[in-house]
């Protein structure tokens, strides 16, 4: 028998990976039957190098819990260790320092396992008492047995062991009682072990009978060794994808797509990504790529192996060259991580690319399904971008597609403006801005339809990237404005016209919380809407983005800013117009004229003041000043009374507004029912 002492430098090793590992304890099933897979294919190819002459016979591995013993084993029948292996490989652990480098480490704990040969002691993490006893697959070898109760201390010895291989043996302490129950390790296998390649038992299948569940004598084989992302794609049918699928992702609909990935140099990669049906909703699920290292289930958290956008699509990648057990950080610094997760951009947009080239029309029907990732995509990978540019769609209210270069093909005849700027004209809402739509498209205009959750973002992007072109929403202005392209007629009105005008309206626009309107004026032509609503494009926008970034509540809380631009050359606006001049000129004129000698007076009085010097000389003055600021200022007020009060009597006026209001989706509530009721006693 020999006795010994783990080769650490440390004395405390196992309370350090205890304390360090709790968190995540339950992985060292998946350390321990991948160490069982390991040997068991050691062997094998040992075989096939003829290295290994004897009888192979059952290859499989088991994990069988005995509650009564309080043990869990794991077992294999690969090349087994003899008492040289277990020294070199069990008590010499192969790193000095380990207290200090898992304090170091602490936050990437689980990255020690397995990368640094400590797999085996994870067993410690639920462990009293562990136990090999392994039979080498070596001719004249001898069993041994080594115990250790999770001190630095061990104990071996020779055994009586005929079949070749290795059991190692947990006596589970008292605080994970949970891995002696059959249905948690279940759990756990079917987690990390779906797809081992060698056939992992544990307990029997059961069978329903005299009602309950029963064993039966068949053992229960929990994974599938052959998995289909090692399999040859051009012996797969689109069927046995979807099954494969369907496993994964038990209740989901059919994928739209998929791509089978295969790599062998610069590095090891095979996977499969399903591409989900997304609706206008990006939801970021954690859970949807599995990462494989040779078929032992890793991590579904795959951030940093997977570009972002790709976390929208859902499936299996296996990678050897993907360190095992790495926290986050460590992956999105790994160079191998990045070249992967390059290659599998390039892939999937290679395979889009490929769609479209192949069948456009099939393509564009699963536009809608697929924009969102595409768009995603773009936003956030300049590569992508760059690949993307060739497929990418923009879709008009009408349901045309167009890519980038026919769009610009199609609108720049049409839709540039005087500066050179090419306009696209977008709607985000095709019923509520209906109007502004025809309107637009009367004049010869092409509309796109950008009503997803991204496309402000994409907006943004796409006038960076793409030369001298402006995105313009076609509410944003009147249809003559919207693309400028010769200096427009001015409107032809007095200073006096003009405020009478402006006046009016103003003071006939309703109240609508956090809502702020201007009253502007333009000679459209004699068949244009007297009055139409719009809403600034930056205004809007710089609103838009910061509702969707949190602290930037300054433009968020801003009201929203409508501009309420009145034709001049509209017939019942210059009626509007003539009447209320005659009818108020001779009170407002003699106001303004007061006005215009008391702002002169003042102004002369402000000179005198500076060239005073004593306090006393100033104080009159100033008096006088105030008193005649005041009376201007009641002056205006009683103008623009005088205006209101004739205003609020023109029935036609509200009914402009009004109209004005219901092209923009404005008018509500009472202000509606006002409307409804004036349309009727004016018919
Ligand atoms: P790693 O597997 O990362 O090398 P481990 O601590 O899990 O680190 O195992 C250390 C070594 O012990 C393995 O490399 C292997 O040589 C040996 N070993 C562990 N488990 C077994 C087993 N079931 N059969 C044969 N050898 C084993």
């Amino acid at each position: 028998m020999v006795k010994g002492k783990i080769g650490v430098t440390t004395e405390n090793i196992f309370p350090v990976i205890k304390k360090f590992l709790y968190s995540d304890n339950e992985i060292f099933l998946r350390e321990l039957v991948s160490n069982a897979i390991d040997a068991t294919q050691k062997l094998k190819t040992l075989a096939s190098f003829g290295e290994f002459k004897g009888e192979l016979g059952e290859m499989d591995v088991r994990v069988s819990v005995d509650k009564e013993a309080g043990t869990l084993t794991v077992s294999d029948h690969g090349i087994g260790m003899d008492a040289d292996d277990i020294e070199k490989y069990i008590n010499q652990i192969a790193f000095s320092g380990a207290e200090e480098f898992l304090e170091k480490y602490k936050d990437t704990a689980n990255s020690i396992i397995g990368h640094f040969g400590l797999g085996f002691y994870s067993a410690f993490m639920v462990s009293k008492k562990v136990v090999i006893r392994s039979l080498s697959y070596k001719e004249g070898a001898k069993a041994v047995e080594w115990t250790c109760d999770g001190s630095p201390e061990f104990e071996m010895h020779e055994i009586e062991k005929d079949s070749r291989g290795t059991d190692i043996i947990l006596y589970i302490d008292d605080d994970n009682k949970e891995f002696l129950e059959q249905s948690r390790i279940d759990a756990l296998l079917k987690k990390y072990c779906r797809f081992l390649p060698v056939p992992v038992i544990s307990g029997k299948v059961k069978e329903w009978k005299d009602g309950k569940y029963v064993d039966t004598d068949k053992d229960n084989v929990v994974n599938a060794t052959e998995p289909l992302w090692t399999k040859k794609p051009a012996d797969l049918t689109d069927k046995d994808y979807l099954e494969f699928y369907h496993e994964l992702r038990p209740g989901e609909e059919d994928p739209l797509f998929w791509i089978h990935l295969n790599v062998d140099y610069p590095f090891n990669l095979t996977g499969i990504l399903y591409f989900p049906k997304i609706k206008n909703n990006i939801d970021i699920r954690q859970n949807r790529i599995q990462l494989y290292c040779n078929q032992v289930y890793v991590t579904d958290q795959v951030e940093g192996v997977v570009p972002e956008f790709m976390m929208l699509m859902q499936g299996v990648i296996d990678s050897p060259d993907i360190p095992l057990n790495v926290s986050r950080s460590y992956l999105q610094a790994d160079r191998q991580v990045k070249k992967i997760s390059t290659y599998i951009s390039k892939k999937v947009a290679e395979k889009l690319d490929r769609m479209f080239r192949d069948d456009r029309k099939e393509f564009e029907q699963k536009w809608n399904d697929i924009e969102v990732f595409i768009k995603y995509g773009m936003l956030t990978d300049e590569k992508f971008y760059d690949q993307a540019k060739k497929f990418f769609l923009l879709r008009d209210v009408n349901d045309n597609y167009y890519t980038l270069d026919e769009y610009r093909k199609l609108v720049e005849s049409t839709q540039t403006d005087k500066e050179g700027n090419v306009i696209y004209l977008y709607a985000t809402d095709k019923t509520a801005q209906f109007s502004y739509i025809r309107a637009a498209e009367d004049k010869g205009y092409n509309v796109l339809l950008l009503d997803g959750q991204l496309d402000q973002h994409l907006i943004h992007m796409l006038e960076s990237k793409l030369d001298k072109t402006r995105f313009v929403r076609v509410d944003s202005d009147t249809t003559e404005r919207l693309i400028v392209k010769d200096d427009a007629a001015k409107a032809d009105i007095t200073p006096l016209e003009a405020d009478i005008l402006t006046g009016m309206f103003r003071s006939q626009l309703p109240e609508i919380k956090d809502t702020n309107f201007i009253v502007e004026y333009t000679a459209l032509s004699a068949e244009d809407a007297p009055a139409t609503i719009t809403q600034n494009e930056m205004m809007r926008r710089m609103k838009e983005m910061a509702a969707l970034q949190p602290g930037m509540n300054f433009y968020g809380e801003m009201p929203s800013m409508y501009a309420l631009v009145v034709n001049t050359e509209q017939p019942a606006v210059k009626k509007i117009l003539d009447e209320a001049k005659s009818a108020m000129e001779s009170d407002i004129m003699p106001l303004r004229t007061e006005i215009e000698s008391l702002n002169e007076e003042v102004s002369y009085l402000r000179k005198d003041l500076e060239a005073k010097k004593e306090d006393a000389e100033k104080e009159p003055l100033k008096t006088q000043i105030s008193d005649k600021e005041k009376k201007v200022e009641d002056d205006r007020a009683n103008e623009e009374r005088i205006i209101k009060d004739y205003a609020s009597a023109q029935p036609v006026l509200k009914q402009i507004i009004d109209l004005a209001l219901l092209q923009g989706g404005l008018l509500k509530g009472e202000a509606l029912t006002d409307f409804i009721k004036r349309s009727i006693s004016l018919l």
